[in-house]
């Protein structure tokens, strides 16, 4: 099967036997009934895969796991409440006190916050590496190390760490390498191919895809799947079914969304590097960032979010800028059909960056990027010239 018929038909009820609908059924449950206790006890051996108790899942929980994970390659998913979720349970199946945790330097914040708010208190001595990395990781590596983090790109500065390099050190000294994917989805970076043992997904952004539930995916290889799956079943995550659902509804068009996210996206920030104001736009797909080689080797595409640093160190002209665009909305996450803005602060979350300058994150979404264009010309021409 190819990626888009994949898309069409993985997750889904099969008609040979049935009649049935097209998608898979809410179901809705805590307690599931067994006719027998034999079949009940049966069923405990087998609950993360298959109907034993609500909180493990029900069957729009599995549909959904099963086709992400056959989607990039895995061998099997969890579906988390958050993205957010997806990170805390894949780094606290593996950081135990004592134990070297090693995170790359431009993760997303809140993945930062919980290493410093509660893994090092705990006593996991956390070391973030550069965010360029490859093979140099192996002059990182300690007895104690038991993870590997990367978030490639990361989704604040755009770096990309080389994976395969990373996961060719971490594989024979048996250290798992767990990548935030969420920038480019099980579609534009087939993680399993290049190494990755443990891909996170917020799936609150394109898998979901219009900005109406919070979700999040864990993806695992055979070797990683039950020490990931025991550590959510010890903290009790529990997924609606209703979310479940609207994440596979947004599934179904995720490759054509992508691909139009692309097109948009590579056109405004084309724009923008032509732009006297914009000092660089940090965008993989673009010939001009330092990481657009290894970005054509490892990634099938480019999603549409993406920062560009002014050549300003105005931050209240930038405050202005952000409140004075019509097509840009003001809020936190991306992936949605629909743009945003927002000027993260790389100095808060980002030990390598002392650049002073305006950083502007933007999603670019499905609107006419001609438009978008216009948008932001007028206002960069208000507030920077
Ligand atoms: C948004 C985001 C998350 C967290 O996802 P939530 O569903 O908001 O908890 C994790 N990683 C990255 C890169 C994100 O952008």
């Amino acid at each position: 099967m190819k990626k888009d018929t994949k898309i069409a038909r993985l997750g889904r009820p099969h008609a040979k036997d049935r009649p049935v609908a097209v998608n898979p059924e809410i179901v809705r449950a805590s307690t599931i009934l067994f006719p027998d206790m034999d079949s009940y006890d049966a069923a405990g051996k087998e609950k993360y895969t298959t109907l034993r108790y609500g909180r493990h899942g029900t069957q729009t929980a599995f549909a959904l796991a099963d086709a992400v994970a056959e989607l990039e390659g895995g061998y099997r998913a969890i579906v988390m409440p958050s993205g957010l979720a997806a990170v805390s349970a894949s780094l606290l199946a593996y950081a135990k006190p004592g134990t070297h945790l090693l995170m790359t330097d431009n993760v997303y914040g809140p993945t930062r916050n919980l290493c410093e708010s509660y893994l090092r208190p705990l006593g996991v001595d956390v070391e973030y590496f550069a965010p360029r990395t490859g093979a140099e990781i192996a002059d990182l590596i300690r007895p104690e190390t038991v993870a590997i983090y990367c978030e490639s790109p990361g989704s604040g500065t755009f770096e990309l760490q080389d994976i395969p390099a990373i996961a060719s050190v971490a594989a024979p000294r048996g250290i798992p390498v767990m990548n935030d994917n969420t920038w480019a989805t099980p579609l534009l970076f087939p993680s399993f191919e290049k190494g990755v043992d443990i891909s996170i997904h917020a799936a609150t952004k394109y898998i979901v895809g219009h900005s109406d539930a919070m979700l999040g995916l864990i993806v695992c290889s055979e070797a990683t799947w039950s020490t990931v799956r025991n550590m959510v079943g010890l903290l009790g995550y529990s997924t609606a079914p209703d979310d479940c659902y609207l994440a596979l509804r947004g599934l179904r068009t995720m490759g054509l969304r992508l691909e139009r996210h692309q097109q948009n996206a590579l056109k405004v920030a084309r724009w923008l590097e032509a732009r006297p104001e914009v000092a660089a736009v940090h965008y993989p797909a673009l010939e001009s960032h330092p990481d657009h080689a290894l970005w054509k080797r490892d990634f099938k595409g480019a999603s549409g979010l993406f920062a560009f640093t002014l050549k300003s160190n105005d931050h209240e002209a930038a405050r202005r800028f952000a409140d004075g665009l019509d097509y840009f909305g003001i809020g936190s996450s991306w992936g949605g059909f629909e743009s945003l803005i927002t000027l993260p602060h790389p100095t808060r979350n980002h030990e390598a960056s002392v650049d002073d300058r305006v950083l502007v994150r933007l999603h670019v979404g499905l609107e006419d990027p001609d438009d978008l264009i216009a948008d932001l010309a007028a206002g960069l021409t208000a507030q920077f010239r």
